[in-house]
């Protein structure tokens, strides 16, 4: 029944995808080349008029967050495909909502990652990239169908060092578990 219940879920989640496949968004990302982005490094876009200093930025962040990864999980596998969004309205063309720092676009074709500059950080950036490290190296359909979503962030959060993901968990009360926000209310899409 279980295994039932999750392909529910999963056919309803499939809904979103096909919907995206008309999406704008979609569109941007898969042709991201033609929206005036280069290629900055491997697999890595941004906006041909970037400043430099903020593609530096953005390259140091996405170098020191692999490091974190290769510190703690071993060298990262997954190259996903990424982009760096130079501010809201940028990010918003691919797909982020606001005020979203950044997601991982997984799909069983690849993974894209989009980063928005405005509320950029090294913990995003390795939040999103672990995401995209768990599904390469599990593959996309055993991740949809094996691994529990709370695993998946629970092991983005271990890089995450974001004040609210800095929880000691040995050595907090009842009260206090109580008071975060996901066990009153799931996270909205755009907060994971
Ligand atoms: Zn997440």
């Amino acid at each position: 029944m279980r295994k039932l219940i999750k392909f529910m879920l999963f056919a309803s989640a499939l809904a979103v995808p096909v919907r995206a496949l008309c999406a704008s968004a979609w569109v941007n990302r898969a042709f991201v080349g033609a929206g005036g982005y280069v290629q900055i490094d491997d697999g890595v876009y941004a906006a041909r008029g970037l400043p430099p200093d903020a593609r530096q930025r953005a390259l140091a962040a996405l170098h020191a967050a692999r490091g974190r990864i290769a510190a703690t999980f071993g060298v990262p596998v997954a190259r996903p495909m990424t982009i760096i969004a130079a501010d809201d309205h940028e990010a918003a063309r691919f797909g982020l909502a606001d005020d979203v720092p950044g997601t991982a676009f997984i799909s069983p074709l690849r993974t894209e990652v989009v980063l928005n500059l405005a509320h950029f950080s090294i913990d995003v950036t390795a939040h999103e990239l672990i995401h995209a490290e768990v599904a390469q190296r599990l593959g996309f359909w055993t991740r949809v169908f094996e691994l529990p979503v709370w695993f998946d962030e629970g092991v983005a959060v271990q890089l995450d060092r974001r004040e609210p993901y800095l929880v000691d968990c040995g050595a907090i009360g009842a009260q206090r578990i109580r008071e975060l926000p996901g066990v009153h209310a799931p996270l909205s899409p755009g907060q994971h």
